[in-house]
């Protein structure tokens, strides 16, 4: 199979949306990217990588970041994680806070906002250097000793971060967290400012997608069963309100952020990353899931 043709036939036929959606503006920061980028890169098991466009460019990983935080916390916590988190989609927002509170500060799952919040206060528990050692972990994963958080990023979301400040005191109040709020909310901006390439993630995510090879990177050692059940979720929760339409479109599990980048895997196959900074409504890039869908239509490869 030749991926770079391919995905440069993708890239072309996508096109003529290229001008559709627009960037998250909620992050001050983020509202000064130029949206009009556009990067791909698939990894497959069997070594080959293609890549094009800005498939080098970092952008800020944002919610992927999720998908980390969720591979520590588990390897630090087992099934006991679960007593703290769900593992149901949420038919709702990343940011939604209307679940919270009828299910009394229990987040749905680890991938939206609550849900990630309180992984960012066990990390904070258990982790000696939580912001040195989750950065650890991520380079080891992606094999790239450069990744950076963006600090700017982290910082300007806290400005404008309303929601995920009701969220942190609904938890609180809960007693689903234990360590300072505003300390808690920072750790969590902090991971989703890290900025990655769509090659660094396509490599960092190819251990997800080759779950039943020894996991163990920066001390996180999960079973082939956990890495399964963690795709498991990214199947059901990755995508948020549009997890359904994601698995009807593109047939893969995954995970988005308002970066505008999207990563997903053909379990036992290959891991893809796809960014444009432009969303839609529910927060996923509109250009992400149009390659997604082409990919997996051209090449036969979603799981269904
Ligand atoms: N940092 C973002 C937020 O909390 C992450 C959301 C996302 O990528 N969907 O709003």
């Amino acid at each position: 199979m030749d991926y770079t043709q391919l995905l440069e036939n993708i890239y072309q036929s996508i096109l003529p949306y290229a001008k559709e959606g627009k960037q998250a503006d909620y992050i001050p920061e983020l509202a000064k990217v130029n949206p009009d980028q556009f990067g791909m890169c698939i990894h497959t098991i069997y070594g080959e990588v293609a890549a094009i466009e800005q498939a080098d460019t970092r952008f800020s990983i944002q919610s992927i970041s999720k998908v980390f935080a969720l591979a520590m916390c588990l390897s630090i916590k087992g099934d006991a994680l679960w007593t703290k988190v769900g593992k149901e989609p949420s038919g709702t927002a990343f940011n939604s806070l209307v679940q919270l509170e009828v299910e009394h500060g229990i987040p749905r799952n680890p991938f939206i906002n609550a849900g990630a919040i309180v992984m960012a206060d066990i990390l904070l528990t258990h982790l000696g250097n939580p912001a040195a050692d989750f950065l650890q972990f991520v380079r080891e994963v992606s094999g790239t000793d450069t990744i950076e958080y963006n600090e700017h990023v982290a910082i300007s979301e806290r400005e404008k971060g309303y929601l995920n400040a009701a969220i942190v005191n609904l938890l609180k109040h809960h007693g689903t967290i234990e360590n300072d709020i505003e300390e808690v909310l920072h750790f969590y901006f902090l991971m989703c400012s890290i900025e990655m390439s769509c090659r660094e993630l396509s490599q960092a995510f190819l251990v997800f997608a080759n779950h039943r090879r020894r996991f163990d990177y920066a001390g996180v050692v999960l079973t082939a069963s956990q890495v399964k059940r963690m795709n498991a979720i990214m199947q059901t929760c990755g995508f948020y309100d549009e997890a359904g339409e994601f698995s009807y479109l593109v047939g893969l599990p995954g995970k988005s952020g308002v970066g505008g980048g999207i990563v997903a895997i053909y379990p036992l196959q290959y891991a893809v990353a796809v960014w444009s900074p432009r969303l839609n409504a529910k927060g996923n890039s509109v250009l992400g899931i149009k390659a997604l869908e082409l990919l997996t239509t051209e090449t036969q490869t979603s799981i269904f």
